[in-house]
């Protein structure tokens, strides 16, 4: 698709999916929307990607998923890597010690790229501008309206949208270009608000007046603001300090914390409190929003001391103040979403606001996409967005409240903690300990593993209706299970059969809006029966696979929606392959590939001949007497075997075992929030 300048293109009358700021939140949702061959027309008021500062933390998670989006290679590549984080404080003997390690992202949370990845939001925002030009090649001429590079017009400033259930595309948006003042009107079937903190399209579906800086009207901003200012830049250091190139957090004496976070191009972030002189009631004082970028750097070379710092070029400098605030709904009408941003702010100390933001619209827009294809029934299936991020976002507050008040208070004199500790905390110090334990046992968290969803129709949980309802007991999770519905799957590495390549099976399946289906299938010789019996069940007109089917020629993606190879299947010309593009099989044998054949599958079974692997290769997590890694971590029998959904975010739906029992459970689960065919609107 040729690159056009801004002036050339102007935004057509009608799209599936307005998305109103290309922030974080926003790119992702475009880059998931292109993949599902959505037409959608992307906004924001900047006339340009963020040039300097702002996040940037890429947490292992996250990474985990824009792997599947192929977004993560060429961030790692640019990005910095932390490994370790080190604790500065004072100790008896020394102004400033470092005081522990910690790696930052310890060992136990079993992830492929254990570290948080640092480099600037605009270098993210760019890279997922790329990918998103790149997917466009692939829309329908339908759906490829021209836009500018990566989808987005800029510089155009939303002003206001409405609803009206009765027209086909329900959503009206009015916005302005920025320097022309010309202004638009266009529909959509949704419109995604991730216009950040101070969200324009909160308040066009909120009502209310601007109060005291939120906007009071149906969607109430709930939290409150510390009067804590913290000020933030990326600038070039000259030091003595040893762990400049390492994360650290360091607590002064008595001038209050800072944080450094090494980043790319030989920058260093700089986190650091603005804590004024102690008031005579001994308590902290701090400086107010308007503090300059010559005091953050004087209160940054005192809490440094004795260790030297001098400053070279600064990039971005700002100052913040710490709050907590989460939007009390999501939608109001599951026409207009919020997300990122626009629904929950928090310190970014920790490193999660990108990530979260993100996350959010890699949720919403796959639960999109299955209602617009007609596979989903939307009352079901929309309502979950609110249900699952708002949770993540209320733990994550929660732990932002804890983590910044201790990284706030101040260290305490070296005797003060075993003297009179009590006096000493109310005076606003900190337990180093206590801090540094916040820190580990948070990390899994942190990372976005310990990012959990309840019950619902869409994770199997023993408390979901679906399975406290379920006639046969025992079905759903079965005994010794150790994946969770509603949590992330368990990596692990095994050999794809058609090449002994060596491969992650998470990441075999790249993001193509389907759901996953692992036939965990055990030793090849027991399970013939069962195999057979899930081929049976597939053709058979009542399996979820025929139930769910879209529309004819209707895909859940543009790209990665294929299982053509070279093979010429002895059934061709006879049998058409059964596949359902919201259906993807990958089955996993616990015998080495090397002593059984592909060609003496089932049918349903060897059309995915890319996905079928044996499960021989060593998993340091398991130990090396289990034969089969996988299903060890997974908990599942070599003897039985068994079948693991994953949704099309990565997360654990539900888990049965190999047999009809199993089979006719998951028609159960799909049956919950899928819906007959016939229904798209695409
Ligand atoms: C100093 C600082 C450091 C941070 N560090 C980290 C970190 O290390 N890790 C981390 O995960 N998070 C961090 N964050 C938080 C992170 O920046 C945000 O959580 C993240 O950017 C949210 O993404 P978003 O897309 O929701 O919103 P934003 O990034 O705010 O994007 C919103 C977009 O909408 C546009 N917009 C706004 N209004 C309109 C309108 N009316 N019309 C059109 N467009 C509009 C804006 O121009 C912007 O481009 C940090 C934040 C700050 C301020």
């Amino acid at each position: 698709m040729p690159h056009a300048t801004k002036s050339e293109i102007r935004p057509e009358a009608e799209y599936d999916v307005i998305i109103v700021g290309a922030g974080p939140a926003g790119c992702m949702a475009n880059v998931c929307l292109t993949t599902y061959g959505f037409k959608v027309l992307h906004i924001d008021n900047r006339p340009t990607t963020t040039e300097a500062g702002r996040a940037d933390g890429l947490q292992p998670r996250t990474l985990e998923e824009e792997g599947k989006a192929s977004l993560a290679k060429r961030m790692i590549n640019q990005g910095v890597r932390v490994q370790e984080v080190s604790f500065w404080d004072p100790s008896p003997t020394a102004q400033l010690a470092r005081t522990s390690r910690a790696p930052s992202c310890p060992d136990f949370i079993d992830v492929c790229d254990p570290y948080t990845l640092l480099l600037h939001q605009g270098l993210i925002e760019r890279s997922f501008l790329d990918e998103i030009e790149a997917r466009r090649a692939h829309l329908p001429a339908d759906k490829a309206s021209p836009a500018p590079h990566g989808g987005v017009f800029r510089p155009y400033e939303f002003e206001t949208c409405s609803t009206d259930e009765s027209q086909a595309y329900p959503v009206s948006a009015s916005f302005v270009h920025a320097d022309t003042k010309e202004k638009f009107t266009a529909r959509a079937k949704y419109l995604l608000g991730v216009d950040g903190a101070r969200s324009l399209v909160r308040r066009a579906i909120s009502g209310g007046q601007p109060g005291d800086g939120e906007w009071q009207g149906k969607i109430r901003m709930l939290g409150d603001a510390s009067d804590i200012i913290w000020g933030v830049m990326d600038v070039e250091v000259k030091t003595n300090f040893p762990d400049i190139m390492s994360k650290c957090l360091i607590h002064s004496k008595s001038d209050g914390s800072i944080m450094v976070i090494p980043r790319e191009a030989g920058l260093v972030r700089l986190y650091v409190q603005l804590q004024a002189e102690a008031g005579p009631d001994g308590k902290q004082k701090h400086y107010g929003r308007d503090a300059s970028e010559d005091i953050c750097k004087s209160r940054a070379r005192k809490i440094f001391e004795p260790f030297k710092l001098e400053f070279g070029k600064t990039a971005w400098f700002s100052v913040y103040q710490i709050g907590q605030r989460i939007a009390s709904n999501y939608t109001l009408d599951e026409r207009v979403f919020l997300g990122g941003d626009a629904t929950h702010t928090h310190s970014p100390k920790a490193g999660q606001g990108m990530n979260i933001s993100m996350l959010d619209m890699y949720s919403l827009a796959w639960k999109i996409n299955m209602v617009e294809k007609g596979v989903a029934d939307r009352s079901t299936l929309l309502p979950t967005y609110e249900q699952e991020r708002k949770s993540i976002a209320e733990e994550l507050l929660k732990f932002d409240k804890a983590y910044s008040s201790l990284f706030s208070g101040r260290s305490p004199k070296s005797d003060q903690l075993t003297a009179d500790a009590t006096k000493a905390k109310a005076l606003g110090a900190v337990d180093p300990e206590l801090f540094i334990e916040t820190f580990k046992k948070n990390a899994f968290f942190t990372s976005g593993c310990g990012a959990i969803y309840f019950a619902n129709p869409l994770n199997a949980l023993p408390d979901s209706e679906l399975v406290k309802n379920y006639s046969k007991k025992g079905v759903f999770n079965p005994e010794g299970s150790k994946l969770i519905a509603g949590q992330r799957l368990l990596p692990g590495k095994v050999t794809r059969a058609i090449d002994a390549n060596l491969v992650r099976i998470q990441q075999e399946v790249k993001m193509n809006g389907a759901f996953r289906i692992h036939v965990l299938a055990g030793e090849y010789g027991k399970s013939k029966a069962q195999i057979a019996a899930l081929d049976k069940f597939i053709d058979s007109p009542s399996s979820f696979v025929n139930l769910y089917r879209p529309k004819s020629g209707v895909q859940s993606a543009i790209v990665y929606n294929s299982h053509d190879t070279r093979h010429i299947e002895p059934e061709r010309g006879q049998r058409e392959p059964n596949y359902n593009p919201f259906f993807d099989f990958l089955y996993i044998f616990a015998t080495p590939h090397t002593e059984w054949d592909i060609e003496d599958l089932p049918y349903n079974a060897r059309i995915y001949r890319d996905n079928i692997y044996s499960d021989d290769v060593y998993d340091r997590r398991v130990g090396k007497d289990a034969k089969a890694a996988l299903h060890t971590k997974w908990g599942i029998s070599t003897e039985q075997g068994g079948i693991v959904v994953v949704r099309p975010d990565g997360y654990v739906g539900a888990q049965v075992p190999l047999n009809q029992d199993g089979f006719e459970a998951l028609n159960a689960y799909f049956g919950g929030f899928m819906s007959g065919s016939q229904k798209a609107s695409l």
